[in-house]
């Protein structure tokens, strides 16, 4: 454990870092061509880790002018495999209007870091960032290496990030057999104080796909039995009412095992989603690991009120549960049927086990700093960059631990209005960062 005055200074840092960063508006819309300050972030982050010592790797994912930052921080013992802690710079798009404060100003006031990107995921980024400066300052060498990596485009599937380097640079993250990022480690309140700190340990798949209906073009005066229109609109409501079955994964299951044992409520599998309600705003997300979802999102067709187009697209926004893909397809085909064009984007779905040396040194970084707390296993509905690390044969955890107040709504802050971070929460997550980085 470093020295309780050097571990505070750090902390301090790290809110300063996550105020600055977020004073950068690193926005992505999915298109390219709106990019605004990736490239700013990523020079920021690269600045912060050259001025302490540290040689990065500054890698232009594509040529597309995606930026990403790279380092690598040497262990006490080399042979033992790496850690991977991977942030992304870019956040999702906000509109200031709606806001209470200007969401790329990093404000610090009333107890929070306000801004875009304050949970999602600068707060890490800024934790992170920190840390790997205080350990080259003071020559604090850990168990193992340390690769930090900081990345574009994960708001938009990590294609020109985490995706193209896996693909094209995978020599950057050569004998990293573990690896912790963002939607994972945040405390809920479950009881008189009790709190439990969900780490990430698997993540629905992904399926963006396109629909296609062709039909034959007419005049819209007359008796016409080929409509693309109509026949995609019925294969849409098909899809868009259809509940896939309630299947209980391993993650799930160890997650409300831990739920009852905190708090002795009961998760009957004949009521599971009515009995999942219990757990307050959290809900929404664990509500959301219990199926497979097919939400219709998109719908597009014809260019004037009396022509019937020959086409018709939709697109619906898919996301898989862990072991459910091929038994996900075959449901699809059913219900959709044979005319019907599918063309998509699919990113896998990713679960490991919480057990092993790496997830003892979490629970006890945590309880360290928070005793009497737990830590549980938990499924995120969406996706992070784990998707693609995964395929590295890097087993995969949302680490990214914050001490959050009880009456946050926490996961209402990602992608949402007023995203903001408690200070406390900051200092508190960059001292078990360290306990961990320390013992791990
Ligand atoms: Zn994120």
């Amino acid at each position: 454990m470093t020295e309780p005055n050097l571990i505070d200074a750090a902390a301090d840092e790290a809110v300063t870092l996550t105020s600055e960063l977020l004073r950068i508006d690193t926005t992505n819309t999915g298109d390219p061509a709106t990019l605004v300050g990736e490239r700013a972030a990523a020079e920021f982050v690269a600045e912060k880790l050259t001025e302490v010592g540290y040689e990065i790797t500054y890698v232009e994912s594509g040529g597309k002018d995606r930026h990403n930052v790279i380092a690598r921080l040497a262990g006490a013992d080399p042979g033992r495999g790496a850690l991977l802690v991977h942030g992304h710079l870019d956040v999702v798009p906000a509109d200031p209007s709606e806001w209470s404060v200007h969401p790329f100003s990093g404000a610090i006031q009333d107890g929070y870091v306000w801004g875009r990107g304050a949970v999602d995921m600068k707060d890490m980024v800024g934790m992170t960032l920190a840390l790997a400066r205080h350990y080259k300052k003071h020559d604090i060498v850990p168990p193992r290496d340390i690769i930090f990596a900081f990345l574009a485009d994960e708001e938009a599937g990590g294609k020109y990030g985490a995706q193209w380097l896996v693909d094209n640079r995978p020599d950057l993250f050569e004998g990293a057999t573990e690896a912790i990022s963002e939607v994972g480690g945040f405390s809920i309140t479950l009881r008189d104080n009790v709190r439990a700190y969900l780490i990430e340990t698997a993540e629905k798949g992904i399926r963006w796909m396109k629909l296609r209906v062709r039909g034959t073009a007419g005049h819209g005066s007359m008796i016409h039995r080929d409509n693309a229109v109509t026949k995609l609109s019925e294969a849409v409501a098909r899809l868009g009412n259809h509940r896939f079955p309630l299947v209980l994964t391993d993650s799930v299951r160890e997650f409300l095992a831990g739920v009852t044992e905190i708090t002795g409520w009961d998760f009957p599998e004949d009521d599971l989603e009515g009995s999942v309600a219990k757990l307050g705003n959290i809900s929404r997300m664990i509500g959301a690991t219990l199926r497979d979802t097919a939400n219709p999102t998109m719908l597009t067709a014809g260019y004037k009120s009396n022509v019937i187009p020959s086409t018709a697209e939709a697109a619906v926004d898919c996301r898989i549960l862990p072991g459910r893909l091929e038994a996900f397809d075959r449901e699809l085909d059913e219900l959709l049927g044979p005319d019907i064009e599918k063309e998509w984007m699919e990113l896998p779905p990713v679960e490991t086990t919480f057990d092993g040396a790496l997830v003892d040194a979490m629970t006890a970084a945590v309880l360290a700093e928070d005793p009497g707390a737990r830590t549980l296993p938990y499924m995120l509905s969406g996706g992070t960059d784990a998707k693609s690390f995964q395929r590295l044969g890097i087993r995969n955890f949302g680490f990214a631990p914050l001490r959050l107040p009880a009456d946050l709504d926490f996961s209402a802050l990602f992608h949402g209005v007023d995203e903001r971070v408690p200070v406390d929460a900051l200092r508190f997550g960059t001292r078990v960062l360290d306990r961990f980085f320390r013992a791990s």
